[in-house]
């Protein structure tokens, strides 16, 4: 499967010039709530006419909303201008070996819409017509005067690429390893398509809805069927050459330890996924396929889980000084498809290692969070990633 990693906007001529701007004015208006057209000009240092043509366009693409007055010193009350929830949507799809899961997110990110459609293959020739008709449903449900829809963010499991570690994990799907996902998802759709990796899509959604939205550059720790990472760096997101960094699982945690899907030996998902959990469980003559059964089993305290959580505690905090000593994360946040009070537990096991640059005498916030997103996190992800884009993330910082 190949995927090609957009490039950054460094030109300067006026196009691009006016869509910086906007993303900028947008960007603003995301992390203020609401400004008046001075307040603007100001903060993005742009002149006031130029600040007047910007808002203008945006109000006759009613993505932008003109409040109310408010008094600020002297002078003329200032219009106070927001973001209009119901300017645009956009789609987000997350496409699973045996499911598609598909939501719909306003121009702020709020949830209209999620489904969930069992498939029998993760073939193109079954996912592509699929994911059109759950698209089809998802935008008919708000009625027949959709807005404008930004475009579709699809996550599927990566690596992308014919790599070292492609035919790791169980999570693969079949038949898309010399296709162009981007490319087939436009052609069926019709509107501009987004690849992303679980992981990613699923911290962008945390930073939406989820435990860091106050936060500017975090860890997210993604639990699916084998373990990923995502990592916003001051609200960028970062993702390697070929968009494949963040392969949390396949980092080897203990030299010549269990044999890893990939080929590898003692690599962290081995001990500490989803997978892990249910192979320890099955020995113990337990199941533990789906996150009921993990519910089930933690309700009644069940003292295998507990060795469990023990056995994948050490290595996921091995892993987690790893991720602060390279990152720098305010928190590193645990989410996925995991049930939270299990995700609680392995928290409270963790031993953190006690020197790292995540230990600070001024830190507000722990240094492990759970996250607050649910199992649609992935696809509600994706289309936040399609928002996102809208943007310029790093606002508030350099404001
Ligand atoms: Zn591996």
């Amino acid at each position: 499967m190949h995927r090609k990693t957009p490039l950054k906007i460094i030109g300067s001529n006026a196009e691009r010039t006016r869509l910086h701007n906007r993303k900028v004015v947008l960007g603003h208006l995301r992390s203020h709530g609401k400004l008046g057209r001075a307040e603007l000009a100001r903060l993005t240092g742009l002149s006031t006419q130029a600040m007047s043509n910007i808002i203008a366009e945006l109000e006759s693409e009613a993505l932008i909303l003109a409040g109310e007055r408010q008094t600020k010193g002297r002078g003329l009350p200032a219009v106070q201008y927001t973001l209009n929830p119901a300017g645009a949507v956009a789609l987000g799809v997350e496409v699973r070996p045996n499911a598609i899961l598909c939501a719909l997110v306003n121009f702020l990110g709020d949830t209209l819409y999620t489904k969930r459609i069992h498939i029998e293959s993760s073939a193109p020739a079954v996912v592509l017509p699929a994911v059109k008709t759950a698209c089809d449903e998802a935008l008919s449900s708000i009625g027949k005067n959709a807005p404008p829809v930004l475009g579709a963010g699809i996550v599927m499991p990566g690596p992308f690429g014919r790599v070292g570690l492609t035919g790791a994990g169980k999570a693969e799907l079949v038949g898309w390893d010399d296709k162009d996902p981007q490319a087939l998802f436009e052609d069926v759709l019709q509107v501009p398509v987004r690849v992303e990796n679980d992981a990613t899509a699923a911290a962008i959604a945390e930073q939406t809805t989820g435990s860091a939205t106050d936060l500017q550059s975090f860890c997210f720790v993604y639990f699916g069927t084998g373990l990923g990472l995502g990592v916003i760096s001051n609200g960028e997101i970062l993702r390697g050459a070929f968009g494949n960094a963040g392969e949390l699982g396949h980092v080897v945690v203990e030299r010549g330890g269990r044999l890893c899907s990939c080929g590898n030996r003692g690599c962290l998902e081995t001990y500490t996924s989803r997978m892990a959990a249910r192979e320890f469980l099955q020995k113990r003559g337990k199941s533990a396929e789906n996150q009921k059964d993990l519910s089930d089993l933690l309700a009644v305290n069940d003292p295998d889980l507990e060795k469990w959580i023990c056995e994948a505690a050490d290595p996921l905090a091995q892993a987690i000084g790893t991720l602060e000593n390279l990152f720098d994360p305010e928190a590193v946040i645990l989410g996925g498809a995991m049930p939270p009070e299990l995700l609680e537990r392995l928290i409270a096991k963790l031993n953190l290692i006690d020197a790292t640059v995540s230990v600070r005498a001024d830190r507000t916030l722990p240094r492990v969070v759970r996250g607050a997103s649910g199992w649609m996190t992935a696809a509600l992800g994706a289309a936040a990633l399609i928002i996102h884009d809208t943007y310029i993330p790093s606002i508030s910082k350099v404001a």
